[in-house]
Formats: C-alpha cells, structure tokens, sequence
C-alpha cells in the first residue's frame, strides 16, 4: 500500500514515521533549517533544490521568474505565492 506509513529510526536515532520511500528524517531537516524563517516555508525536496542552487535568501529567489522556478525547481504555485510575500 502506497499510502501506508511506516516507523523509521534516522541516523541519530530520531523515530519518526513516513508516508513515501524519502528517507529524509523530519527531525533531522527541522534542525538543519536556517533560523530566519525563509525556507521553512517550503516543503523539504524544495528546500534541497533551492540549496542546490546556492539560493538560500529572498534576493536571490527574486532574480527567479515564476516560469523559472517551476522549470528548474520542484516548487509548487502555493509555494511560491509564499516566497513572493518576501
Ligand atoms: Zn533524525
């Protein structure tokens, strides 16, 4: 079943329960989040994909045109009407 969740144990020892095959702790990726509230709006793939791109404040993210970010990003409408209120 797709849907089921099941009981992980992350490298440090979180346990936490997940839906999908990502094996991304959630506990783990709340630590490694940046204190001033920018990314933590979006999910966490999102996160990974704008760090990959070395965007990690709004400036940066403004260069970005909505059509751009949904080419070359994961993002998604919702989350990028959030990043826009920056
Ligand atoms: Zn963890």
């Amino acid at each position: 079943m797709a849907t089921a969740k099941t009981l992980r144990t992350c490298s440090r020892e979180h346990k936490y329960y997940k839906r999908t095959d990502c094996p991304t702790c959630p506990i783990c990726e709340a630590e490694r989040k940046p204190g001033d509230g920018f990314l933590t709006l979006l999910s966490a793939p999102a996160c990974r994909a704008l760090e990959n791109k070395n965007i990690s404040t709004e400036k940066q993210v403004s260069r970005f045109t909505a059509k751009e970010f949904f080419h070359c990003m994961v993002l998604g409408p919702v989350q990028f009407r959030c990043l826009k209120k920056f």
